[in-house]
C-alpha cells in the first residue's frame, strides 16, 4: 500500500510555527511589496483574522474564483486567507501587489501569498509531531506499506526538514502538488452514492467542498497507477481530504486542536474515513481499511 502523507501539519505542529510564518509574511509585505508601516499591517492582519473567524464558513482560500479550503480548516490556511483577504481588500495594498505580481501564474494576490508561503515556511525550523519520526521509520520498514510525503511546499524545504531525522533510507517526496489548484472548467464529475455525478460535494452544516482541482487529481490517479492500493493522511480536509474519498481512495484525517468538527465528522460519516486523535495511531488505522 502507498501511504501518501501530507506535510505540513501532519508531520509537523504547524499550530507552533503559525505565527513566525506571519510576521515573517508581514515584514516582507512591509518592506518589500506594499512599503506600508509594519505596525499597521500587523494591526490589519489581526483585525482580519478575527473577522474571519467569526464566520468561517464565509471565508476562505480562493484560487481562480473557486474555493480551495474554509479559512479554518488549518493554521497555514488560516494565515493564507487572512493575508488574501487583507490583501485583496484594501485598495493600495491590492494596487501595490498587482504591480509587484503582474505576470501572475493565478491572481496577483494568490500568487502573492503563495510566495510568501514558499519562501517562508522554508526558513522557520521543523517542527515535528512527537510521533513523527516513530511512524515514519515503522512505514519505512514494512515491505507492505510505502509511505510517500504529498504537500504543497517545496519539495526541497521538506527533503530539508526530513534529513533532521536522519533515515537511513529516504522518503520519497512530491512537493508542489497544488491541491489548492482550482479550474472552474474542469469537466471532470465524481460518483456521489445518494446525488450521482457531482463536482461540489456538499456536507451537512452548509458546508460544501468544491472537487474541480485537476493537478491533485492528476497525482492522485498517478499513484495509484503505480500500486492500485492507496490511501492519503492529512490534517486538513477540502484541500487534500475531500477529492481522494471521491475518487474510492481512504481518507485518514488527524484531528488537531484546529480542526473544525465539521471537518472530522464528514470524514468520519464516509466508510472509507478514518479520524485520528495522534498521528501515532497511524499504522494501526491502516489495519482498519478494507481489502480491496
Ligand atoms: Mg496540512
Amino acid at each position: 500500500m502507498k501511504v501518501i502523507i501530507d506535510f505540513d501539519g501532519t508531520l509537523t505542529a504547524e499550530e507552533t510555527q503559525v505565527q513566525a510564518l506571519s510576521e515573517k509574511a508581514l515584514n516582507t509585505l512591509a518592506h518589500e511589496i506594499i512599503g506600508a508601516p509594519l505596525e499597521q499591517l500587523r494591526a490589519d492582519y489581526a483585525a482580519t483574522r478575527a473577522r474571519l473567524l467569526q464566520a468561517p464558513h464565509l471565508h476562505g482560500w480562493r484560487v481562480n474564483g473557486l474555493l480551495a479550503s474554509y479559512c479554518d480548516e488549518g493554521a497555514f490556511i488560516l494565515n493564507t486567507s487572512t493575508l488574501q483577504a487583507m490583501l485583496g481588500e484594501n485598495d493600495s495594498y491590492r494596487a501595490a501587489v498587482n504591480l509587484r505580481f503582474a505576470d501572475a501564474e493565478y491572481d496577483p494576490v494568490a500568487d502573492c501569498t503563495n510566495h510568501l508561503f514558499h519562501r517562508h515556511t522554508a526558513e522557520i525550523p521543523p517542527a515535528f509531531r512527537p510521533a513523527a519520526p516513530g511512524v515514519l521509520s515503522q512505514l519505512l520498514d514494512d515491505p507492505e506499506r510505502t509511505p510517500v510525503i504529498l504537500t504543497n511546499s517545496r519539495a526541497d524545504k521538506v527533503l530539508g526538514q526530513l534529513a533532521v531525522l536522519g533515515f537511513e533510507r529516504a522518503v520519497p517526496v512530491l512537493g508542489d502538488t497544488r491541491q489548492y489548484d482550482m479550474d472552474p472548467a474542469w469537466e471532470q464529475a465524481f460518483a456521489h452514492p445518494h446525488l450521482g455525478g457531482i463536482q461540489v460535494w456538499p456536507i451537512a452544516g452548509n458546508y460544501a467542498v468544491d472537487l474541480r482541482r485537476p493537478a491533485y487529481h492528476r497525482a492522485l490517479v498517478a499513484a495509484r497507477a503505480e500500486e492500485p492500493r492507496v490511501a492519503v493522511v492529512a490534517d486538513t480536509f477540502s484541500l487534500p481530504g475531500a477529492l481522494p474519498l471521491m475518487m474510492g481512495i481512504p481518507f485518514l484525517l488527524l484531528r488537531t486542536v484546529y480542526t473544525p468538527q465539521w471537518c472530522a465528522e464528514a470524514v468520519a460519516a464516509h466508510p472509507l474515513g478514518r479520524v485520528l486523535d495522534d498521528l501515532a495511531e497511524l499504522p494501526a488505522v491502516l489495519d482498519t481499511l478494507p481489502l480491496w
